[in-house]
């Protein structure tokens, strides 16, 4: 096809860190792609989450995802000096000890059941730690807990400016963003796309679908079923004098000191629908779990509070490959609580099929056209951050 104004080699629908990660890497191709978003780059969970990148615990890991998770932390590790070095933008990948601590027996059981697959993984030293041995490290944690688990040389990133640098440096590619609404996508004869926005109609060869929990709604245009649903979760950020906090986890709940120097204390999982309110009932029940386990925060002041949805797919697996229906629809969705993690990597593969490029690794079981169960697992696994 030859490109005239509004016509796309390839469209993509969302600009979260999977969209703008997609860019990046079909730029690197030489693929300049359009990117539509609706509100504005990351405005969404892909601008709010914590961005925790531990690649050795959450739903299906050890299991499915286990090779998907370590890739995707590696590609963080190398991916933020080239971000920077192409935009000026510091992502601010940042290395912490985890700590994931065992309030109740059940939970040890659980830590320790994932101890050896985790210690295999070489490079982040993971141990079992006696209470003693935790509190020694982290004397502000209240003395109970039973014990827990230490993994060295996990991260965290600034969710944000590692996707406005995706979208920056495809931008210097060549590549592009457009603010407006997709309200339709619909097939012509001539085999290409017409994506119907607010403000104009364009054509594309190619369509990506990374409209995190919104990737449902893609249904109404292609009839290919996309079953990712919105998972709320909220954050909240607190200051109080003291050396940093590292990065511990206990039961659903997290707090790490982040490089704005506020405590991040996440999170809740609501399944309230596409409602992005802050509540009281999640305020006062983070604060409850976290003052059970670090009483001195009892003085800190509350500075901030966030909610966002993340997009999580029926069985807890990220959707991501072409269909049945057209190898030129290609969804990205369904990162779900690890989607920061996994974002660059969804964005990467997403390219890979787009250009047709040789993938180096088995995504079969993330395929759109897979029989979706649901998974009671993804609700309960005690490792989910
Ligand atoms: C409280 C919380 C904490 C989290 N912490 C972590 C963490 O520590 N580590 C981690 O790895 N993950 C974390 N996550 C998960 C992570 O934030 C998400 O999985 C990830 O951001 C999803 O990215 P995305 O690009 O798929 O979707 P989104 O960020 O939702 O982006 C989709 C975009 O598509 C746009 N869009 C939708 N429909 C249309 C349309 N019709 N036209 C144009 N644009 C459209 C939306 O406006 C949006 O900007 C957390 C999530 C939450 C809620």
């Amino acid at each position: 096809m030859t490109l005239n104004k509004n016509q796309y080699e390839v469209v993509i629908i969302g600009g979260g860190i999977v969209g703008c990660a997609a860019s990046y890497f079909l730029a690197k191709q030489g693929v300049r792609s359009l990117i539509l978003e609706r509100d504005t780059v990351a405005g969404h969970s892909s601008g709010f989450a914590l961005g925790g990148l531990n690649p050795l615990g959450g739903f299906g890991i050890p299991g499915p995802l286990s090779e998907f998770s370590l890739k995707s932390f590696d590609l963080h590790t190398n991916i933020h000096s080239e971000l920077f070095e192409n935009t000026g933008v510091d992502t601010e990948y940042d290395s912490h000890l985890h700590i994931t601590l065992a309030i109740s027996d059940k939970e040890s059981v659980a830590i320790k059941d994932k101890l050896k697959w985790q210690q295999n993984v070489s490079k982040f030293n993971v141990e079992w730690k006696s209470k003693e041995d935790i509190l020694a490290i982290e004397p502000r944690i209240s003395p109970n807990i039973i014990g827990g688990s230490i993994i060295q040389n996990v991260a965290t990133v600034d969710p944000y400016k590692t996707t406005l640098a995706f979208l920056m440096g495809a931008e210097k590619l060549g590549s592009q963003i457009k603010y407006t609404e997709v309200i339709s996508v619909t097939l012509e004869k001539e085999g290409y796309y017409r994506i119907k926005t607010k403000s104009d109609n364009l054509i594309a060869e190619k369509v990506v679908f990374a409209m995190g929990p919104w990737t449902q709604f893609a249904k109404e245009w292609t009839g290919i079923n996309i079953p990712v649903e919105p998972l709320r979760g909220q954050i909240l950020k607190m200051n109080i004098e003291g050396p940093p906090l590292t990065y511990v986890s206990w039961g659903s709940n997290y707090i790490v000191t982040k490089s704005d120097d506020l405590i991040w204390l996440g999170t809740t999982e609501e399944r309230v629908g596409f409602n992005e309110k802050t509540t009281n009932e999640a305020r006062k029940s983070m604060l409850d779990s976290v003052l059970s386990i670090f009483p001195y925060l009892l003085d800190a002041q509350v500075v901030g509070h966030t909610a966002c949805l993340r997009p999580l797919s029926l069985d807890g697996l990220p959707i991501l490959g072409t269909t049945e229906k057209s190898e030129n629809l290609i969804i990205s969705t369904g990162g779900g609580r690890k989607g920061i993690l996994y974002g660059p990597l969804m964005g990467k593969l997403t390219s890979e099929l787009v250009t047709g490029s040789n993938i180096d690794m088995d995504i079969s079981m993330l395929s759109p056209d897979r029989v979706f169960e649901y998974s009671r697992e993804s609700d309960n696994d005690p490792f989910r951050f």
